[in-house]
């Protein structure tokens, strides 16, 4: 049997409803979930590693380095040939591509969490451990970056995004579908990862902001970020990458600091590209030296710029990492 670790570090996988508020709540700790999950056991020499007990709004770029230099370490370890890391799924596609990013290995890794809790009928905690695992028991897992499952679907952390608030049916691939699935005990790979890339830094700059875009938008929110002192802006443009032409004011302005700016869409799926020429569309952001990025969203953007800034300052540089 294979070695597997698993890397607790919370989410609904690890909650519970509480009694009195009826609220769900971190409760268990991976011992007590490994022992509602007794099918993990028959499948793989099992261990685990506690990381915390985060829901996912309370984990932060900086959790993220440090998790994903414990998890480099495992990697590096002979004796371990997979690991499974348990997230809370509000902010999981961005710890997966934060570790998808910075950690080159050719062993797999599955970023799992669960949508119900173990307080539920239909905890769903248990299906994305065994799926994990039988991911990680199988050969043509390996060298395929960080994946992510949920519901039985394989995605690659670089593509996937939470699609819906409730649904178990919720993590999805919106430009290029699902890797494969899980069914029946059986891992179907169709297809690989669209791009695979490591970024090495063992720093971060987390001083970056994410800023929507919408109808009659102003300068406002823009200046106030520049000013703050900011040392990336990513921005949510419209469709495929255009803004209101007062909002074009305030995205001078940052870049007039000489303040790096990456453009993505605030539609859930497609690229950005500067096909438009009216004032505030994609030629004009390009040619005040906005980057634009090819199918990121908004929040993966801001993990890459972050990582990006750890390991340089150079706008020409963190160009060719966006656009090369
Ligand atoms: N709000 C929860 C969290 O991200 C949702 C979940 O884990 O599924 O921790």
């Amino acid at each position: 049997m294979k070695n597997i670790l698993i890397v607790f570090t919370g989410g609904t996988f690890s909650m519970r409803i509480d009694e009195t508020t009826k609220a769900a709540i971190p409760f268990y700790h991976a011992k007590d979930l490994l022992e509602k999950i007794p099918e993990a056991q028959n499948l793989a020499n099992i261990s685990i590693y506690e990381f915390g007990n985060y829901p996912g709004p309370h984990m932060t770029p900086e959790l993220m380095l440090d998790l994903s230099k414990k998890i480099k370490n495992f990697v590096d370890q002979e004796k371990v040939d997979g690991i499974i890391v348990t997230h809370g799924t509000d902010t999981l596609e961005e710890t997966a591509y934060f570790v998808d990013l910075t950690v080159k290995t050719e062993k797999p890794i599955v970023v799992i969490g669960a949508m119900k809790t173990s307080s539920e009928p239909d905890w769903d905690g248990p299906r994305n451990l065994v799926d994990a695992i039988r991911i990680c028991n199988n050969e043509n897992s390996k060298g395929l970056g960080v994946l992510v499952c949920l519901n039985g679907e394989i995605n690659a952390a670089s593509e996937v995004t939470k699609t819906h608030t409730e649904d178990i049916e919720t993590f999805m691939s919106l430009d290029f579908g699902s890797l494969g699935f899980v069914e029946k005990g059986k891992v179907v790979f169709n297809r690989l990862p669209r791009k695979l890339e490591t970024i090495e830094t063992d720093e971060i700059d987390s001083n970056v902001d994410l800023i929507k875009v919408y109808a009659g938008m102003n300068e406002k929110f823009f200046k106030l970020s520049a000013n703050s002192g900011v040392h990336g802006v990513v921005i949510e443009a419209m469709g495929v990458g255009n803004v209101p032409p007062p909002a074009f004011e305030g995205i001078k302005y940052i870049v007039e600091k000489n303040i790096p700016v990456v453009l993505v869409s605030r539609c859930p799926a497609g690229e950005t590209l500067d096909i438009y020429g009216y004032p505030g569309a994609g030629k004009w952001l390009k040619q005040l030296g906005v980057i634009f990025t090819d199918y990121l969203n908004g929040q993966k953007a801001r993990i890459k710029m972050m990582i990006c800034l750890g390991k340089t300052k150079d706008l020409k540089e963190m160009k060719k990492m966006f656009e090369g």
